[in-house]
């Protein structure tokens, strides 16, 4: 039987850089498998379905809570969140590393169905930093910055609840920290012991 792969789980405050970050690790790291998560926002220019999101309306997306379809899902400033179930699990049993990137109430529900997850917090260098950050992207309305800063402040707190922090000083920096991550994960003694096992059972 194939060995599982890893559930990897980077969450951070709207605006940290997630996205980029992700972006340049998917550029470096071809077994990591990508969940494009669900949402009833609108894209934003530039973005598409499928590849950002899914795009789906309200009515869509609560049917499918019902039917148990996501890993976790949230409410987002106003709009919902979540990670379809279907592709993450069978990704990990073909030996896929898989790699979410959502907020911090989704990633607590991750946590709790899968314990095995890695999870990473990306943090902005600062709080100001973070605020230009948004306004620099300028594809909110103020009260929008308003409302995703004010996330922002409960989201950090949470970052006890990881097992990795990541400062986002620097993006190629960050990656290299991520690519560190995943690379002791694999390297890990239960996780290497278990493959061995297999093999000494087979010979
Ligand atoms: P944005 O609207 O800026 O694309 O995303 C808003 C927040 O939702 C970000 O923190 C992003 O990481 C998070 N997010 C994206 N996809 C998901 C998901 O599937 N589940 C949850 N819980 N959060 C998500």
């Amino acid at each position: 039987m194939k060995e599982q792969g890893i559930l990897f789980i980077l969450s951070g405050p709207s605006g940290v850089g997630k996205g980029t970050v992700r972006k340049q690790l998917f550029n470096q790291d071809p077994n990591l498998k990508y969940s494009i998560s669900m949402t009833t926002r609108e894209p934003r220019i530039g973005e598409k379905d499928g590849i950002d999101y899914f795009y789906r309306s309200r009515e869509h997306f609560k049917d499918l809570i019902k039917k148990d379809a996501f890993i976790e899902h949230a409410q987002y400033v106003n709009n919902y969140y979540g990670t379809p179930k279907e592709y993450v699990e069978n990704m990990l049993s073909l030996g896929h590393d898989v790699f979410l990137e959502i907020e911090v109430q989704g990633a607590l529900q991750v946590k709790q169905n899968y314990e095995k997850g890695i999870f990473i917090f990306l943090l902005p260098p600062s709080l100001e930093d973070l605020k230009t950050r948004i306004l620099r992207r300028g594809t909110e309305s103020e009260q929008l910055v308003l409302d995703r800063l004010s996330e922002a402040r409960k989201e950090i707190e949470m970052m006890e609840e990881y097992d990795y922090v990541v400062v986002n000083d620097n993006v190629h920096h960050a990656v290299d920290k991520i690519k560190s991550i995943i690379q002791s994960e694999h390297c890990k003694r239960e996780r290497v012991a278990k493959q061995y096992k297999q093999l000494l059972e087979v010979e």
